[in-house]
Order: C-alpha cells, then structure tokens, then sequence
C-alpha cells in the first residue's frame, strides 16, 4: 500500500474514533485533500485512494491543475481570495470557505450571477483574533451574515475558522466550541436565504478535537501527503 493510501485509511480511522467519542461530533465528516504544492500524480493518487474534495489556497494552483485531475473530485477554495481574482474560480470550484468581507461577497454574488449559478459559501471567523489570520471577529459575524441577504447568487452555507497553531491541540478545544456555539447562534435567528450546514475546522494538527466539538468538513495536508516543503 502506498504511504498516502495509508495515510488516508489512518485519517478515516481518527475521523471514526472521534466521532464516537462526543456528543457533539457529526454523523458525515467531509474530509477535504488540501493539495497545496502537490503535484498532480500525488493529487490522482489520493483520488484512488477514495478522496472526493480537494482543497486548494490560491487561485493560480486550481487553474493549473484543474484540467489534470482523473475522475469526479469536488474543487473547494480554501485560502485567502482577491477580489480580482473570484471570475476565474467561480464555475471551477463548489464552495469557498474564506469569505471575510463585504467587497469580496459582492464579487462573488456578481460572477455567480453572471454564471448563472448560486454560489455556496463559507463565512471564515477569526476566533482567537490573530493577527496573522484572516477571518472576521466572531462578535461581528451576526451581522455581517444578516447583510448577505442582498446577495441572492451567494448562498451561505457554514463557518469555517483555522485555529492557531499550538503542540497540543487540546489547547485549542474552546476555539472550535465558539465556532460551533456561533453557528447555532446563527442558526436560531432561522434567516431563510442561510442554511448552516457546515463547520469547516480541524487541520492535521488538531482536526480530532474539531471533530468532537462538530466539525463536519476538515482541511488535511501534511498528514496525507507530508510535511510541505516551506515557503
Ligand atoms: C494548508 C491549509 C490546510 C491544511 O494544513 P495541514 O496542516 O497541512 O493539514 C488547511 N486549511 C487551510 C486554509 C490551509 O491553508
């Protein structure tokens, strides 16, 4: 068996056991492949291996290797999005998780219209307020979601959070409560152009522990094809 077959077996493993273990974990994990950096081969590779989403961070890498990949595999934007850069994506991939800010979700509502589709969304919160991370403060999140009504091409489909990087990931356990918590809050004020799926968090550090506090889709990297070479 290759190693990133094993690595996916040993992911699904992890996804099961925490599922068991909490109250709160989901019925449905979406794993998505973050395939930042990877080469195609590696990304066909995964796919044979059962994986059915890939997440990428930048623009350019969905369009070099979009037209490479083998067999049916969802294309989810993951990282940071210029405005300039939405009507390049908008009929290649099937959510974006990091939208954080009006002038991009006005974008994104005219290339969707412009495309004939509605385009699911992801609203990325800035749970610990790092400086280093994008993502909106989670006390302004209520109404910025109360704002996308305008924006009928633009479906809001869940949270997404990336929590900070820590040696154990029990650490950040109240991260991904507060995530979750804001989701229900969201989800009591019953807005009907907003269906909260999803919970996007967990990473290979520390995607167990989202998993138990109700993450349904998490973003794996390294843990599947290695330690990236850095930047
Ligand atoms: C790179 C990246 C990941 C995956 O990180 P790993 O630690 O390699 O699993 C997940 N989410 C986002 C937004 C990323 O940029």
């Amino acid at each position: 068996m290759s190693e990133i077959v094993a690595a996916i077996e040993r992911i699904r493993e992890t996804i099961g056991q925490a599922q068991i273990n909490s109250p709160f974990a989901a019925n449905t994990v979406k794993l998505v492949a973050v395939t930042k950096t990877v080469e195609v081969a590696r990304i066909n590779e995964a796919i044979g291996a059962g994986i059915e989403v890939v997440g990428e961070n930048r623009v350019q890498e969905v369009l070099e290797k979009h037209g490479l990949i083998e067999g049916e595999v969802e294309w989810h934007l993951i990282g940071h999005l210029q405005t300039n850069k939405v009507k390049y994506i908008i009929d290649k991939v099937s959510l974006i998780h990091s939208l954080d800010r009006i002038s991009l979700a006005a974008e994104i509502n005219k290339r969707a219209q412009q495309a004939g589709l509605r385009m699911p969304v992801l609203v990325q919160v800035n749970v610990a307020k790092e400086d280093t991370k994008f993502g909106l403060m989670p006390e302004d999140v209520i109404s910025f979601i109360k704002d996308m009504e305008q924006y009928p091409n633009l479906h809001v489909r869940g949270l997404m959070t990336i929590a900070p990087y820590v040696e154990n990931a029990e650490e950040v356990r109240p991260v991904f409560k507060q995530l979750r918590e804001l989701r229900d809050k969201v989800n009591s004020l019953n807005l009907p152009y907003v269906d909260m799926k999803f919970l996007s968090m967990g990473m290979t550090n520390d995607f167990e522990v989202a998993i138990e506090e109700g993450a349904n889709i998490v973003r794996i990297g390294s843990a599947i094809f290695g330690k990236r070479a850095p930047k």
